[in-house]
């Protein structure tokens, strides 16, 4: 008998991309904590170990698949491999992700192609994979994209970073609409500043380029939010939860912005 009160994803199977650390760790857990089981699919198979193991705490059952999300037949592979593990999936989110601060005059053609390749194309990759196991086996779903504030209202230095993710929003748009009838219902969520190792990498960079430090890059970011305050990586989980249960139902499509206000300060 389940000892959760948040009963929300009992007997669910979700996948979380990029779930070693971060949000995706966060949402992983928080996906846990409701009941749901969970696989983790991520370029850090150690690092991932440690989230499973927290998954595990919250009561559920938690497999790690090394795999590029950029690499198609590896998706392929890991997907077959989570469905014979865990069972039918039920819930996708699609988390991994990278961002580099890079102003125009110094944006590489690799640096625009590795933000769309593992941001935008690793999107499209899990999400057909999945999808496609769900429509067959008529099974009855939900994708979560994770997009970014950036991809509306991006700080300098994120043009290929905010561009793959408004990529992300026009996607979701579209597979909300071919995805309906299989009642899978698909949206993105759009974090603010949230305390993980990609933020403190990025302010890292940000402060080399700026000759600030990066605590005052931090303060200046988090003035722009209405709350004024960093969020953390679960609070991104709540909303997934909510999108990947039967309460979030009746929404599709949609974009809704996790960020402290960010996007309307
Ligand atoms: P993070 O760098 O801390 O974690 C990202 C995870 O994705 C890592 O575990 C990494 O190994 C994995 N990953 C990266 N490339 C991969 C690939 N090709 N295949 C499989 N796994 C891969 O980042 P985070 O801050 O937790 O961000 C998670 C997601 O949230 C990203 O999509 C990011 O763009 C988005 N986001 C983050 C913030 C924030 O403030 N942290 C804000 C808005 C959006």
């Amino acid at each position: 008998m389940s000892t959760h009160t948040d009963t929300r994803l009992r007997d669910r199977h979700i996948v979380v991309t990029g779930g070693a650390r971060g949000i995706g760790r966060g949402i992983a857990v928080r996906c846990a904590r409701a009941g749901a089981d969970v696989s983790i699919f991520d370029t850090k198979p150690e690092v991932a170990a440690e989230t499973a193991d927290l998954v595990r705490e919250e009561g559920g059952e938690a497999e790690v698949y090394e795999v590029d999300v950029t690499d198609a037949e590896g998706v392929e592979t890991a997907v077959d491999a989570a469905i014979d593990s865990l069972g039918d999936i039920h819930g996708l989110v699609n988390n991994a992700g990278v961002q580099q601060a890079v102003p125009l005059l110094e944006t590489t053609e690799d640096d625009w192609d590795l933000h769309f390749e593992v941001n935008a194309k690793g999107t499209f990759l899990v999400s057909k994979a999945v999808a496609s196991r769900m429509v067959d086996g008529d099974i009855e779903g939900s994708i979560v994209n994770i997009s970014s504030v950036g991809a509306e209202r991006p700080f300098s230095g994120q043009g290929a970073y905010g561009a793959s993710k408004a990529a992300v929003l026009a996607f979701t748009t579209v597979l909300a609409k071919e995805l309906s009838d299989h009642g899978i219902t698909v949206n993105a969520l759009k974090p603010g500043t949230v305390e993980t190792p990609m933020v403190e990498e990025w302010l890292d960079e940000h402060a080399e380029q700026s000759g600030k430090s990066p605590d005052e890059i931090l303060a200046e970011t988090l003035d722009v939010h209405i709350l004024d305050r960093i969020g953390q990586p679960e609070e991104v989980g709540h909303v997934a939860v909510l999108l990947l249960s039967e309460e979030g139902d009746w929404i599709t499509g949609e974009s809704i912005a996790v960020d402290g206000g960010y996007l309307k300060h």
